[in-house]
């Protein structure tokens, strides 16, 4: 992915501009971690006018890996035959096994099923799905094949 693209990704993991404090806002902290940023060391999120997201430089490195190893993973999904078989495909595995790994170190959610919603352990087999949200690119997953049953919630005492 180039640096434009990156940054264009980032900004849309940005929480919507009501959700924000100030500080958020203006860049004084940063906009994920809330840890107080100094000019020299925060990388600006390219926000416009009076929406100036900032970050600082650990949030902003976890955050590229996992996007570019997302962006290789949904890459070579679409171009293996293997995976637009839905076979199962070791690259493939490697990939997604990598993405979970940089995505829990970035301190993200477990990803969830596009189609049932359901959240997806690193053992489920999924691929990325880039798709046009209401306002935004959507970028999601999906189980691969079929969903599974939905687990029964465990009833909490
Ligand atoms: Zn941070
Ligand atoms: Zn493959
Ligand atoms: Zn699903």
């Amino acid at each position: 992915m180039t640096e434009a693209e990156i940054t264009s990704v980032l900004l849309l993991e940005v929480p919507p501009g009501l959700a924000l404090t100030a500080e958020q806002v203006t860049g004084t902290v940063c906009v994920w971690c809330v840890a107080p940023l100094t000019d020299d060391a925060r990388v600006d999120l390219g926000g416009r006018g009076t929406f100036r997201p900032h970050s600082c430089a650990r949030c902003h490195q976890a955050l590229t890996d996992m996007h570019t190893i997302r962006a290789q993973w949904y890459e070579h999904c679409e171009s293996c035959e293997t995976c637009q078989a839905d076979a199962r495909c070791v690259y493939a595995d490697v990939l997604r096994l990598h993405y979970a790994e940089v995505r829990r170190t970035a301190g993200r959610q477990p990803m969830t099923c596009l189609s049932c919603g359901q959240e997806m352990t690193w053992a489920e087999r999924c691929r990325p799905v880039n798709a046009i949200g209401f306002s935004r690119p959507l970028r999601g997953f999906a189980h691969i094949v079929a969903c599974p049953q939905p687990k029964l919630r465990r009833a909490s005492a």
